[in-house]
C-alpha cells in the first residue's frame, strides 16, 4: 500500500458508476496509469476541472496493490492548456498526441522523456500555427523516446549512405533502403524523396524553435505522414 504524489497529464477519462470517473494519466513517476476519481462527476467535486483531457496537474494517488486500480485522492492544476480547448484544430492536434502516447506506452513504466515531450508538445499546440508539422515532429520524437528511432542515414541492407534520388522507407525494419536494395525485397515500402529523409533526420535533433524555422513543402509533409502512419501501423499491429 502506498500513497504517492506526481506530476501528471490527463490522457482521457470515462464515466464510472453514478458519479465517478476512470482517468488515464501519463504520470512522471510511474508512466501511464489508470485511477478512479470518486465523485469526480458531481457538480462541486473537489477535482474541479483538473481531470479534463490534456490538463497538466499535480496528483496524489493511492495504490493498494499493483493489480487493483489506483485511487485518486487529489488533483491540482499546474497548466490547464485552456487555449487548446478554444479551437477545434488545436483540440485535434492535442488529441493525436495523447492518442499516440496512449497507444505506444505500456502501463506502469516511467518514461521521463515522453512525459516531458507531451508536456512541452501541448504547450506548443497552444501557441503555434503550423499544427500539422508540430504533430509530425511530435510523432517522430515520441517514437525515438519509445525506442523505435528510425535509421535514416544509410541503407539498411547495403549500408551505403542515402544520397540517391530513389529512397524507400521500410516500416517493418524502421529505416531507409536505397533503390537497388528496395528491388530485392518484398516487404511493403514507402517511397520518399531525399529532402524528406533529411527533414526526418533533422527533426530528431532540433529544439522546437529550430523545428519551426525548417520549411516543409506540402509534398514533404505528405511523405512524412505516410511514413509515420505506416511505421505506427507496423509497431502497433493496427492503424493508429
Ligand atoms: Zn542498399
Amino acid at each position: 500500500m502506498s500513497l504517492f504524489e506526481t506530476e501528471a497529464i490527463v490522457l482521457n477519462g470515462i464515466r464510472l458508476g453514478e458519479a465517478d470517473k476512470l482517468v488515464t494519466l501519463l504520470t512522471a513517476k510511474k508512466g501511464k496509469v489508470k485511477a478512479v476519481a470518486n465523485g469526480a462527476r458531481r457538480p462541486r467535486s473537489r477535482f474541479g476541472a483538473a481531470l479534463e483531457p490534456f490538463t497538466h496537474c499535480n496528483v496524489i494517488l493511492f495504490e493498494k496493490k499493483p493489480t487493483i486500480l489506483m485511487r485518486m485522492n487529489q488533483a491540482d492544476i499546474l497548466q490547464p492548456f485552456m487555449k487548446i480547448r478554444e479551437d477545434l484544430d488545436r483540440i485535434n492536434a492535442a488529441a493525436r498526441m495523447v492518442q499516440i502516447v496512449s497507444a505506444l506506452l505500456p502501463e506502469g513504466e516511467a518514461n521521463p522523456e515522453i512525459f516531458s515531450l507531451l508536456r512541452t508538445g501541448l504547450g506548443e499546440v497552444e501557441k503555434r500555427d503550423r499544427l500539422e508539422w508540430l504533430v509530425r515532429a511530435f510523432e517522430i520524437r515520441c517514437l525515438k523516446h519509445a525506442g523505435y528511432q528510425a535509421r535514416l542515414d544509410r541503407c539498411l541492407i547495403c549500408h551505403r549512405e542515402i544520397d540517391s534520388i530513389r529512397v524507400y522507407f521500410s516500416p517493418m525494419n524502421g529505416g531507409t533502403l536505397c533503390g537497388s536494395c528496395a528491388r530485392t525485397i518484398r516487404d511493403p515500402l514507402e517511397p520518399v524523396s531525399p529532402g524528406t529523409v533529411s527533414l526526418l533526420r533533422l527533426v530528431g535533433r532540433m529544439n522546437w524553435s529550430g523545428l519551426f524555422r525548417l520549411k516543409a513543402t506540402p509534398r514533404m509533409l505528405q511523405e512524412v505522414k505516410s511514413v509515420m502512419d505506416a511505421h505506427f501501423t507496423f509497431i502497433l499491429g493496427r492503424p493508429l
